[in-house]
């Protein structure tokens, strides 16, 4: 039955950044506020898995399945360079745990209820906004927290790939991966289209890994060619016999689309939506823990959850964009553009760029190690576009 309610904050959509907003206000001074989370499906499903690398313990730590001090990087000729990452590690979370970690956590706060409902509609106001659902209710609060807006990622003055893959959960009969090293990158498939593709393998022992086929490209493809592809790499590797536990497949944006994080008054876009999506990597899931645990911090303290840009990040922005563009128009080999990004310099400090905390002298170095000449001519076609972005 359609209701009508006040809450201080709604958050839309319980996927991973609306969960995790919920799990950082649930271990604040604010578990107490009056909070509802609007999700239409039930959450049960293992429906992704989350690597990230990261310095710090994070808030999930106990439900991590699996964390990696090493990783391997294999270039287009199978020359293969073992990445020691210190001080980060290389973390592992299924989906299906973190939802139900979660998920069991909250229920045992009264003050946070779960409606099983689409959102339709927003809209913001002055000291409240509103939500409006599919199933008629509606509903006001202090804040709204948005991870359903959907990016048009279709603009010609932006960058709009897409990293999609496809992977499958395999157990052998006979050991057949290093548990102690995932591949992160392995360039040595064919490069179809002189597009970045690439196999993707995390192993959970010797037995079973989730291998995945991973491309970064305008379009995606047929479900043949990802599946033709994982099991060429499966018999390439002399795995003889295995069988397949369990699949997953994605697209993930990589664009350098502005998004508006603060697009109202009252309204807060978060995760995806909010552009917390690295466009260069497609990483999402530790930037949506470090900027949701900031701005939970800003709302305890002052009673907003706008958080200031820093400097740096629209530095960060353009440097993604120079990546998205020399990926884009295949100005340079992409596994030759990684193979020197990782064999020229620490994984660690790779890490720091792609998370927008290394200082300019490191960037300069950095990008020293690219081929300067094509990537200066990716950064002279982003300045042009964003000049005439702005013009618009
Ligand atoms: C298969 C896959 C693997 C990934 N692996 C990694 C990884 O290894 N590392 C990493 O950092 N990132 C990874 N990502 C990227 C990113 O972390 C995930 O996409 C992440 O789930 C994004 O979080 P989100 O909250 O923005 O979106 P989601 O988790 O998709 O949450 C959005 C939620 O909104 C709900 N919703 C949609 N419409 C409505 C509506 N109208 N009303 C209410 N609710 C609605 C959806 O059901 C969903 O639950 C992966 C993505 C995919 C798809």
């Amino acid at each position: 039955m359609p209701v009508s309610e006040h809450y201080d904050f709604v958050i839309c959509g319980g996927g991973m950044s609306g969960l995790s907003l919920a799990w950082h206000l649930n271990h604040s001074a604010l578990r107490d506020r009056k909070i509802l989370i609007i999700e239409p499906d039930d959450k049960n499903k293992n429906d992704r898995t989350w690597a990230f690398w990261e310095k710090e313990t994070g808030p999930f730590e106990e439900i991590l399945t699996r964390t990696w001090d090493h990783l391997d990087f294999i270039n287009e000729t199978g020359q293969k360079r073992t990445l020691d990452i210190y001080p980060y590690r290389y973390k592992l979370l299924r989906g299906i745990d973190f939802y139900h970690h979660v998920l069991n956590e909250i229920k045992n706060n009264p003050n946070i209820t779960r409606l099983q409902d689409a959102v339709e509609k927003i809209q913001d106001g002055d000291d409240k906004a509103l939500v409006t659902t599919a199933g008629g209710s509606d509903f006001t609060a202090a804040y709204v927290f948005d991870s359903t807006f959907r990016l048009s990622l279709n603009r010609p003055e932006n960058h709009n790939l897409l990293q999609h893959f496809k992977g499958y959960v395999i157990e052998t009969a006979e050991p057949a991966f290093d548990p102690e090293k995932p591949e992160m990158m392995n360039f040595s498939v064919p490069q179809i289209n002189s597009e970045c593709r690439f196999i993707y393998v995390l192993p959970f022992s010797d037995h079973k890994a989730l291998i995945e086929y991973t491309v970064f490209s305008e379009h995606l493809l047929h479900e043949k060619e990802y599946d033709e592809a994982l099991l060429d790499y499966i018999q390439k590797s002399g795995i003889q016999s295995f069988r397949i536990v369990e699949e997953e497949s994605g697209v993930i944006p990589m664009s350098d689309e502005p998004t508006e994080e603060f697009p109202g008054k009252r309204i807060v876009r978060i995760g995806t939506s909010g552009g917390y999506t690295n466009p260069s990597t497609g990483y999402t899931f530790r930037y949506t823990q470090k900027r949701l645990a900031e701005m939970v911090r800003a709302l305890e303290i002052h009673g907003s959850p706008y958080l200031k840009s820093r400097w740096a990040d629209r530095r960060f922005s353009l440097y993604a964009s120079i990546i998205l563009n020399v990926l884009k128009r295949k100005r340079h080999a992409a596994g030759d553009v990684f193979d020197r990004l990782y064999g020229r310099n620490k994984a660690s400090m790779i890490f720091s760029f792609l998370d927008g905390e290394t200082g300019f002298w490191q960037e300069i170095r950095i990008m020293n190690s690219t081929p300067v000449f094509k990537f200066m001519a990716a950064a002279f076609e982003v300045l042009r576009l964003r000049l005439s972005r702005r013009k618009k």
